[in-house]
């Protein structure tokens, strides 16, 4: 299974991301937390991606698809993959249909957790409280949502068109979403 889970921030796609990948056996690779890694090590990358995150922008291109590029590559993503926080922009979504063509892959399914915005400010402040994100600050959670909206949202069509979108309903208990979530996307699969 190759799929992609995606949603607004505080949508719940971390929390999701974990259940999916483990019900389907596939490691979840999350590009916000390999970002956050590098960050807490200091790393080159690191530093080139820490200021532009604690203000809710978006990593350049060239430099999450190398490293989404580098991951696939590792030995547990040979038999699939969930992708958590990847694509984020049109030309993410043409690099990965790429580079799963070239391999003579495709993806399986599109997970999208739909949340009101309403409910997702408050989930991000909670988070906030719980954590100490640096990018859950109000002004930042903002952004985030802005930007989502303006790059991010509109890939949900370029999904939906090739027939791989599954629509999950994200308001409820994590357990709920979850049971929903794998119902959703089983019987996406097996009609297949
Ligand atoms: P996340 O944990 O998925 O919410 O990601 C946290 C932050 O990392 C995002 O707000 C972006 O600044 C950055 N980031 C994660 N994934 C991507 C991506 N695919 N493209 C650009 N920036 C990203």
């Amino acid at each position: 299974m190759r799929m992609l889970i995606m949603g607004a921030p505080g949508a719940g796609k971390g929390t999701q991301a974990s259940s999916l990948a483990a019900a389907y056996g596939v490691p979840a690779v999350s590009t916000g937390d390999i970002f956050r890694a590098n960050i807490k090590q200091g790393t080159a990358l690191g530093k080139r991606v820490q200021a532009l995150i604690s203000a809710g922008e978006y990593v350049p291109d060239d430099v999450t698809e190398s490293i989404v590029a580098d991951r696939l590559a590792e030995e547990d993503c040979a038999g699939g993959f969930l992708l958590d926080g990847f694509p984020r922009t049109m030309h993410q979504v043409r690099f990965l249909d790429r580079h799963l063509a070239s391999q003579g892959k495709r993806l399986d399914a599109v997970v999208s957790l739909l949340v009101d915005p309403e409910v997702l400010v408050g989930r991000l402040l909670d988070r906030a409280a719980q954590e100490g994100r640096s990018d859950d600050n109000e002004d930042v959670i903002r952004r985030r949502m802005e930007v989502y909206a303006g790059q991010t949202a509109p890939l949900l069509f370029h999904y939906q068109g090739k027939g791989l979108l599954v629509d999950v309903e994200g308001t409820g208990t994590v357990d709920e979403v979850r049971e929903r979530m794998l119902a959703a996307v089983e019987a996406h699969t097996s009609d297949r």
